[in-house]
């Protein structure tokens, strides 16, 4: 079977040189006689990957001197928690609730201290971002968190919050290298890569180093940020695979120009989606426009039995996982880095069939 045009949400596509160098590489890795499943995390050669990895994505997105990189597991749900536990000293932080994952992370702070609930899009079905030009973040707060771009709803902030001085912590899992960002204006950043750069069971971590704590008697060990700073991610084995399959992502996006570019090529797929979606009088985009993400699509016709015909023929048409998350219904196409213009440009000429198709 010829590859299809994957819109799913994640685990998601990935480029498909890095799936053949990968397969090429499988039964030998640069002539180790075996794969990167098979060697020791303890080896010369592994560590030579997760130390290009680690240089590659530092030099992807600017990472600066005093900020750590981190490779860890556990899923990026269990930062929520450890994020709150290392960073949120006397258990006070405040959020912005923009959709399903933040309110998720709020939920997770609300059983470990006292966070304060900054603003809430909850009202609108999350369709929209919250004001956040003037919060009212507590003078004590550790931290302003925020989920930049919500997978399910799919929104993204147009700009960052003012958070009166305080750290910001953003969990990008769902935009995570698809467009330049200025490190320096965070804390924290957090994201599971199996929305856009690899395979499900690696998070990365990027933190200022200043905001690891040292005194954390009551966190377990495997929860401390300072475990895997101070082991350079090989406290216990990492996920070996993962990491290097995320390597071969980073060397694909600096061959392409890096991430200015990799935003340009983003927001044409996006404009391409966004324009139809408007102009179509079958089908519609549930966010505000300014809010707009430009990886994650929703889209409805207002018809649920459309709808699912909709989703089963485009996927006779090579076009799959088009299928609305169940919060929200309808459609949702996410057109991730590795998601070629053609196929975005396929997504859309389908629909303009569709809707003739259901206008005659
Ligand atoms: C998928 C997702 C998560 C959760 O990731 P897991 O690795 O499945 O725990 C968290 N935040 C965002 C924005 C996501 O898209």
């Amino acid at each position: 079977m010829p590859r299809v045009y994957n819109f799913s949400a994640g685990p998601a596509v990935l480029p498909e040189e890095v799936l053949s160098q990968a397969a090429a590489e499988m039964l030998d890795y640069h002539g180790c006689g075996m794969s990167v499943m098979e060697m020791s995390h303890r080896s010369p050669v592994f560590q030579g990957i997760l130390d290009e990895a680690e240089a590659d994505l530092r030099q992807l997105m600017g990472v600066p001197d005093d900020y750590a990189a981190l490779f860890l597991q556990g899923g990026d749900s269990l930062l929520f928690s450890t994020v709150f536990m290392n960073l949120a000293k006397n258990g006070k932080a405040d959020y912005v609730v923009s959709g399903n994952w933040s309110k998720k992370a709020f939920e997770q702070a609300q059983i470990l201290g006292d966070p304060k609930l900054l603003a809430s899009s909850e009202d609108g079905n999350f369709s929209y971002v919250p004001d956040v030009s003037s919060l009212d973040v507590r003078d004590d707060a550790s931290f302003v968190y925020i989920c930049q771009n919500e997978t399910i709803t799919g929104t993204r902030y147009p700009e960052l919050p003012d958070t009166k001085g305080h750290v910001l912590v953003a969990d990008q899992s769902s935009m995570f290298l698809s467009e330049p960002v200025d490190v320096g204006s965070y804390g924290l950043i957090h994201a599971g890569v199996q929305k856009n750069v690899g395979p499900a069971g690696v998070q990365v971590v990027i933190v200022r180093r200043d905001l690891i704590a040292e005194d954390l008697a009551e966190v377990p060990t495997m929860l401390r940020l300072k475990t895997h700073a101070d082991a350079g991610s090989l406290y216990d084995t990492p996920n070996c695979w993962g990491i290097y399959v995320c390597g071969l992502v980073f060397k694909w996006l600096l061959a392409l120009g890096g991430l200015a570019e990799m935003e340009k090529i983003n927001r044409s797929k996006a404009t391409l989606l966004y324009d139809y979606l408007d102009a179509s009088g079958l089908f519609s985009s549930t966010v505000a426009p300014r809010d707009r993400s430009l990886m994650n699509v929703p889209f409805v016709t207002g018809d649920a039995e459309l709808d699912r015909r909709f989703v089963a023929e485009a996927a006779e048409e090579g076009l799959v996982n088009l299928k609305g998350h169940r919060l929200v219904g309808g459609m949702r196409a996410s057109i991730y880095n590795a998601m070629p213009e053609e196929g975005v440009r396929a997504l859309v000429e389908f629909m303009d069939r569709f809707e003739k198709g259901v206008r005659r």
